[in-house]
């Protein structure tokens, strides 16, 4: 079994009848960095950089150097999430009230924007120094609507223009956003122009969706990852105009990714050790088989 997935190491993600869907990985730190180049992965989908943040926000030079390395150790495109903290996600240093729906409160993008100069400038500046010499693209986390990605994009210009202006490097990097709230999948076409791909967060999105935290043990299971409203939207998501991948948990499942090929996603981001099985999932039905599939489970 082991060695029958080391043929997919080589390969790019490949349907039945050649159809590239690209099998990237999702990574916290720079050694599992490493782990997905060793198994194969095309790129990184997601870096959760708020594993950076444990011990407080590293400054703009420590994200810097990390965000280098991680690069320079793929050779291969990276999507680096920029923090999604707050919440249940406490960070030493940064005092965010405690709340009583922390999974509806100032978290992600939200708590970025609230406050630039502390979290979410010095990340976008290192960032935008590393896309000086390597191809890394920002994801922003937990967005609802388009006003917050057109604010992001002014904070983003902005330190653009204060690194130019003190001579340091910058690069022409893209800007994504995940797809993790009701509201965002189904007006993702309202970003068209905004952003330059959509990464959904399945996670989120089954727990937004299903009204069922994903931490509570006693609701768990209420909640239908595969069920037909999970797959409604990503369906509308897909039909937006804007490059669709899948990064959430629901990406590496061997049940989940016929399903998700066929609504339309492009890529799936999965763990570094499931990135060969993906593949070999992949690889055992054409394109249009995916789409049947889809069809079917979809009930429109
Ligand atoms: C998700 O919500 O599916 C996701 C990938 O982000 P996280 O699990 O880090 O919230
Ligand atoms: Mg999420």
């Amino acid at each position: 079994e082991k060695q029958d997935l080391e043929v997919y190491r080589e390969r790019p993600g490949k349907t039945a009848d050649g159809v590239h869907i690209e099998v990237f990985a999702n990574i916290g730190s720079l050694a599992e960095a490493q782990k997905a180049v060793e198994t194969g992965a095309e790129g990184v989908g997601l870096f959760r950089t708020e594993f950076l943040a444990a011990q407080g926000l590293p400054t703009e030079e420590a994200q810097y150097a990390i965000y280098k390395d991680v690069a320079s150790v793929l050779q291969r495109p990276l999507v680096i999430r920029t923090f999604d903290i707050g919440g249940d996600k406490p960070v030493p240093g940064l005092d965010i009230p405690e709340e009583g729906n922390p999974f509806l409160g100032w978290r992600g993008l939200r708590l970025a924007l609230d406050r630039p100069k502390e979290v979410f400038l010095p990340q976008i500046r290192a960032i935008l120094r590393v896309g000086a010499t390597h191809d890394v693209r920002i994801m922003l986390p937990m967005v609802v609507v388009p006003e917050e990605v057109e604010a992001a994009k002014a904070l983003i210009k902005q330190a653009r223009q204060e690194l130019l202006s003190e001579g340091k490097p910058v690069g022409n990097v893209s800007i994504g956003i995940m797809v993790e709230t009701p509201a965002a999948a189904v007006t993702l076409d309202q970003f068209r122009g905004l952003i330059d791909f959509a990464s959904i967060g399945t996670n989120d999105l089954v727990q937004y969706t299903y009204a069922v935290d994903r931490t509570n043990a006693h609701v768990k299971d209420r909640a239908r990852p595969l069920g037909v409203a999970t797959l409604r939207l990503i369906g509308q998501i897909c039909r937006a105009g804007i490059p669709v991948a899948v990064c959430g948990q629901l990406a590496g499942d061997i049940e989940a990714v016929p399903l998700l090929v066929g609504l339309g996603v492009q890529e799936l981001s999965v763990a570094p050790a499931r990135v060969p099985l993906v593949k070999r999932i992949l690889s055992e039905k054409t394109w249009g088989e995916m789409q049947l599939m889809a069809k079917q489970a979809i009930r429109e």
